[in-house]
């Protein structure tokens, strides 16, 4: 079963991550100093990281950037502000997901799952032969493999980028407003703002144009978002 490392300063809030953790089947492990984070990922194979941004020592930009240098780690990274998120997207740290404090630790796990299931995807190489561009669909995504394809090249998402691409597929050509959206990327979206799905859709555009240039996602003024493809 899955180890997940918990970088986390505040004793309860890591104790009430690690009990809904331990109760989903996963291992855990506690640390509460930034210092120790990259020895102990030199030292441990972890498979996922949850990573408080304010630490002890050195923070969680840090970390994250410093472990990126040689590991692939998924990094699910926790924040005390809302408006940071924004931020820390702009920054492009590698990081898989961002959560805001105060979260339900269920919403945490539900996303730490979705993650894990779409490194061990992309780790087995199960996705197999791409289809070559003009057989099949534009675009293809597969929920249960959470794998996503645009002409045939795979994209390589963070899950709430994946949800966001699903809502747009499951109707193309509607507009989506923010609220809509929010309503469809996350269970609990008191924690998130407008412009976190801003940020979401403008990453996710990116990603899709580095396949396919162009309006893949269009912004319609005063209303929402609406796929192109
Ligand atoms: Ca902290």
């Amino acid at each position: 079963m899955a180890h997940i490392l918990i970088v986390e300063d505040e004793p309860k809030l890591a104790r009430l991550l690690a009990d809904y953790l331990e109760n989903s089947g996963y291992t855990t492990t506690w640390l509460d100093h930034g210092n120790d984070v990259i020895p102990a990922l030199r030292q441990t194979s972890f498979d996922l990281v949850v990573l408080d941004l304010m630490l002890p020592g050195r923070d969680g930009l840090d970390i994250c950037r410093e472990l990126r240098q040689f590991s692939q780690v998924p990094v699910v990274m926790l924040t005390a502000r809302v408006e940071e998120i924004d931020r820390l997207l702009g920054l492009e740290l590698g990081a898989d997901d961002y959560i805001c404090k105060p979260f339900s630790p269920r919403e945490v796990v539900a996303r730490i799952k979705a993650i894990l299931r779409r490194a061990s995807g992309a780790a087995s190489g199960e996705a197999g032969a791409a289809p070559g561009p003009g057989s099949g669909p534009a675009l293809q995504i597969d929920a249960d493999s959470h794998d996503a394809r645009l002409d045939g090249h795979p994209l390589d998402l963070t899950p709430v980028e994946f949800r966001l691409l699903s809502t747009f597929a499951s109707a193309p050509g509607r507009i989506f407003s923010r609220e809509q959206l929010l309503d469809h990327i996350y269970d609990d979206h008191r924690v998130v703002t407008d412009r976190t799905v801003d940020s979401h859709v403008k990453n996710l555009r990116r990603k899709l144009e580095t396949i396919r240039p162009g309006d893949t996602i269009r912004s319609i003024y005063g209303v929402g978002y609406k796929l192109e493809i």
